[in-house]
């Protein structure tokens, strides 16, 4: 292909686009000439599916006819209307089914998250993370380590990228990785960072930190729905995303939250629990029922019931 920067080039590419009819499915503001506008927001709020009103009326339907027997008695009930989003969610992410849950928002699944697998020790308790990182996850990593009683700029450790440089070298993520090994408990990365676009190279920053004994997450906000990924080939230990941005999900939709088989089957691992989370079988004995029996997947990491709304979108 000889890449042209004039229209008719760009004319060309958009005529053997093989997703060009996709275009149709979706609904596109109008500009002032009251044609639709060029697009280019996607990475911070994605349109809406034309298929989301009705989706929506749906559930709305079935609010106002059936009450709170909608629960159970719809072709969606609302009790497991997470089991919708599974088998998609799973393999936009490169997951098994059981590793994913759509649940809460972004930075709250990073809270989750942390709760879980930043556990600091005396010898280990820094965390790298990327610089410029998008503002929510830097407030969530620094509160998460002053929580435990720690110092931010004793514990936070940041990947720049070198001086004039705008993305930074996968080499450069390893040797910090190497030079810290010994006292990070958690690498948190993004998949393609907010500001620069930068796709990193998430199997080999996970292999590094696994190498020492680090555990690894990553925001995947802009990678998901952008990038392929492979989550459970990768090794990564978790991952969280919005599905606001290239999940054209809605403002404020359900997030999504990814935990390695490994630990998602393992019940014994630390989190903060709620009644989503148990065991389906004795979630609902309303006589009480005080041992907590997480669900043996991501589902374990469930809290509230799910806000059917903010999903119903997720769907479309
Ligand atoms: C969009 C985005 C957020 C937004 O967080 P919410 O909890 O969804 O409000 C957080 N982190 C990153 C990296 C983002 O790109």
């Amino acid at each position: 292909m000889h890449f042209s920067a004039d229209e008719d080039f760009a004319l060309q590419l958009d005529a053997e686009d093989p997703l060009r009819d996709f275009r149709e499915k979706f609904c596109l503001p109008l500009g002032k000439d009251g044609k639709p506008l060029i697009y280019f927001a996607g990475n911070s709020l994605g349109l809406m599916p034309k298929s989301a009103r009705a989706i929506i009326e749906e559930e709305l339907d079935n609010w106002a006819t059936l009450g709170v027997d909608a629960h159970h008695a719809t072709g969606t009930p609302w009790y497991t209307y997470h089991e919708a989003l599974r088998e998609p969610t799973a393999r936009l992410v490169g997951a098994k089914p059981l590793e994913v849950i759509c649940m809460n928002s972004l930075t709250v699944n990073l809270h989750l998250m942390m709760a879980t697998f930043y556990r600091p020790t005396k010898s280990r308790f820094k965390i790298l993370m990327e610089e410029p990182a998008f503002p929510s996850d830097t407030y969530a990593i620094k509160t998460q380590i002053a929580h435990h009683g720690l110092a931010p700029r004793d514990a936070l450790v940041l990947a720049r990228p070198s001086k004039g440089e705008f993305t930074i070298q996968t080499e450069e993520i390893v040797d910090l990785i190497e030079k810290h090994a010994d006292q990070l408990a958690v690498v948190m990365f993004a998949g393609v960072n907010f500001f620069t676009g930068q796709l990193f190279d998430i199997k080999r920053i996970t292999a590094a930190a696994q190498a020492g004994g680090i555990i690894v997450g990553f925001d995947l906000a802009h990678a998901v729905g952008n990038a392929p990924l492979k989550l459970h080939d990768w090794n990564v230990d978790f991952a969280v995303w919005c599905s606001y941005k290239y999940l054209n999900a809605g403002p404020g939709a359900v997030a999504g939250a990814f935990v390695h088989e490994r630990h998602a089957t393992n019940t014994k691992l630390p989190r903060f629990a709620g009644w989503f989370g148990n065991d389906p079988n004795t979630r609902f004995r309303l006589h009480l029922e005080p041992e907590f029996i997480p669900v043996a997947s991501a589902d374990g990491w469930q809290i509230s019931n799910p806000p059917i709304f903010s999903m119903a979108p997720l769907r479309a």
